[in-house]
């Protein structure tokens, strides 16, 4: 077992290099290496090992060599191991914070709750893990019983985006090893070093060598396909976009693997008549800004009832001209750089379809000179229908307004899109509210709030936006399987 220092992995490559295989940090087989960058600045963070298909391979078997072993420990230990990392990840914050600020660009701030959310996940997989327990019941028919048993599905492969670099780690790695699953993982190759620090701390929790591998890279599809390909894994978790989900799904259909799909959205944000429009607009800002709106549940279409439009626009223009753009690190800014530069550019090629038809820009903020990779945030007035920007993930901080007057119009509208994942929904009356809620075809409705994700509750989308959930207590059930033992014990008369 080898001890990583978390404060050492910005800085420079790791001695022995960043492929952590069988709780060895390595270089990748063919010692190629790939740059990740600065979104704040465009500059070279450092060189990090590309993972190759034979280190795929070699994170196969040192997970299934940690498995068995890892299926007989004590749900009690894997759980103390689980709280470690919680507590560990909480006392570490600052220095998680940074790298992802460093690799991700978003707000410190924001960075800094990424990293609670994520220690988080730890802490409610460390309590699911000693209550997955089995059931049994008796045979209508008599004779017999009836034994259900839940089992460890076996090796778990998972791929994560960018945007949380350590949350959608988290969220994957926590209920795996709780059922006592080995992990492999694949992060996004523009935020490997977060992922890195999350397996270092893991380490330091006390997680034995082979249960946590990290395979940073930049050819996902080599490394992904090795893992899809071999029957030995039988568990694909992947967060990311609709178009590579669908790709991995048929992959996946080669082996039947068991997959759970975190994928695209396109959330509505309703505002009805009745709304506390101060309530509406924090909460607005929160759902549209939170990490820079390169978020999959964010805001992006915007639903105001036309007699609180003008109020709403007013206080949400007046909002976001107010925001502070600049690098994540420095003092008061709460909008950090988009990723790269190729996503400015579809935020404002998505900006620029819309005024072409017809849209108004209301409000916009500033961003600073000089090098990065910054889009203002934004207010769009008068959004038609048709625009691109009502019918594709923004992933930035624009916020598209259409108006409304009629609830059943309205809906038909929402629901207008193959995503499903988040919606909110502002309004004072309890019951209007629940009657939108329900008929949004969506995972997950916040009402009166803009924020919802929680380790304790189950996250997940309909429709094209995904398949299963995470977090709560469905979580741990991806990671499960169920075992019928029929039981020759007659009832007694
Ligand atoms: P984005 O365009 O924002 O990077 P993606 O859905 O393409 O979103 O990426 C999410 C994750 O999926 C990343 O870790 C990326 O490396 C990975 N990925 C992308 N394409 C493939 C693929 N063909 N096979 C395996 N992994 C992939």
């Amino acid at each position: 077992m080898t001890f990583v220092g978390i404060d050492t992995l910005a800085k420079a490559p790791l001695a022995d290099g960043d492929v952590f295989v069988g709780g060895r940090w390595q270089a990748a087989t063919d010692r190629r290496t790939y740059p990740v960058h600065d979104p704040a600045t465009g500059e070279l963070v450092r060189e990090v090992s590309a993972a190759g298909p034979r280190d795929a391979l070699a994170a196969i078997e040192a997970a299934r060599a940690a498995a068995e072993e890892w299926r007989a420990t004590p749900t009690r230990r894997r759980s103390e191991i689980l709280h470690g990392a919680f507590t560990l990840m909480r006392e570490h914050t600052d220095t998680l914070a940074r790298l992802i600020v460093l690799e991700n660009g978003k707000a410190y701030r924001d960075a800094a709750a990424e990293v609670g959310y994520a220690a988080e996940f730890f802490r409610w997989f460390a309590e699911e893990a000693v209550r997955v327990g089995s059931s049994f019941g008796d045979a209508p028919a008599g004779g017999y019983r009836h034994v259900v048993r839940k089992h460890p599905v076996g090796v778990t492969a998972f791929v994560t985006p960018w945007n949380f670099p350590a949350a959608m780690a988290a969220r994957k790695i926590a209920p795996a090893l709780a059922a006592g699953c080995p992990v492999l993982l694949k992060p996004a190759p523009e935020t490997p070093l977060t992922a890195l620090a999350v397996a270092a701390l893991l380490t330091r929790a006390g997680l034995p060598d082979g249960l946590l591998n990290v395979l940073p890279t930049d050819r996902a599809p080599e490394v992904v396909g090795v893992w899809l390909g071999d029957e030995r894994v039988r568990k694909f978790s992947f967060t990311g976009s609709t178009a590579t989900g669908r790709i991995l799904l048929a992959q996946a259909a080669a082996n039947v693997v068991n997959v759970t799909m975190e994928l695209g959205g396109n959330a509505p944000f309703v505002v009805c008549e009745d709304a506390d429009v101060d309530a509406a607009v924090h909460g607005a800002m929160d759902a549209k800004m939170r990490g820079g709106g390169e978020v999959c549940i964010a805001a992006n279409r915007f639903y105001v009832h036309t007699s609180v439009a003008a109020e709403f626009t007013a206080k949400l223009g007046a909002a976001m001209a107010a925001v502070r753009t600049g690098p994540g690190l420095e003092e008061g800014v709460t909008l950090g750089p988009m990723i790269n530069r190729a996503a400015v550019d579809k935020i404002r090629s998505l900006v620029d379809d819309a005024v072409a038809r017809g849209a108004s820009i209301a409000a916009r903020g500033t961003v600073p000179d000089g090098p990065g990779y910054y889009h203002p945030a934004t207010v769009l007035t008068g959004v038609p229908d048709d625009a691109r920007i009502l019918h594709e993930e923004v992933f930035g901080p624009v916020a598209p307004l259409t108006t409304f007057t009629d609830e059943d119009e309205m809906l038909t509208r929402a629901n207008a899109t193959s995503h499903g994942l988040a919606s909110y929904v502002y309004s004072r009356d309890v019951a209007r509210a629940l009657r939108i809620a329900e008929r949004l075809e969506a995972g997950m409705v916040g009402l009166n709030r803009g924020l919802l994700s929680d380790p304790a509750a189950p996250f997940g989308g309909v429709k094209q936006s995904g398949l299963g959930r995470e977090g709560g207590r469905e979580g741990i059930e991806a990671f499960l399987e169920t075992q019928y033992i029929a039981l020759d014990w007659p009832t007694a008369l």
